[in-house]
């Protein structure tokens, strides 16, 4: 078995990863794959398939540019700045009035989060939650 031909983890990017057979009563030997760091795992042939998940703050700046008209401004990160949050966007869409409204947050994507849940009265998709899971859960 060649296991250098395995891509790096796509929720971690570790590339420690082993690899051993697993036994199912239903499907018999199934050669599986773990990754070292966060420990998940998938049969080397669903490994082979998985790509990287886009990060969060991508996915939110999908959504905030989804509809017609909408659209959402990121600056540049203010950490020098002591007085207030590192991070700001600017949303404009229905749900600002068609006015450009500013976000802050500690980090960009806690930043585009906050124009989000403006957007979505609350909601969050299961895609972004998941998102944000995964980076809480990696650092
Ligand atoms: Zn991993």
């Amino acid at each position: 078995m060649n296991d250098n031909s395995l891509p790096p983890c796509p929720l971690c990017h570790c590339t420690k990863l082993s690899t051993f057979p697993y036994f199912s009563s239903h499907a018999g030997r199934i050669d599986t794959v773990r990754c070292s760091e966060c420990l998940c795992e998938a049969s080397t042939a669903a490994w082979k398939q998985r790509k990287p998940a886009p990060p969060a703050a991508w996915l939110l700046v999908e959504a905030l540019r989804a509809e017609e008209g909408h659209s959402i401004t990121l600056f540049c990160d203010n950490p020098d700045f002591n007085m207030g949050p590192d991070s700001a966007v600017e949303a404009c869409g229905d749900y600002t009035n068609w006015s450009d409204r500013r976000f802050e947050g500690d980090n960009l994507t806690a930043a585009l989060m906050a124009a989000y849940l403006a957007k979505t009265g609350g909601a969050v998709s299961p895609e972004i939650a998941e998102a944000l899971k995964r980076e809480s859960a990696h650092g």
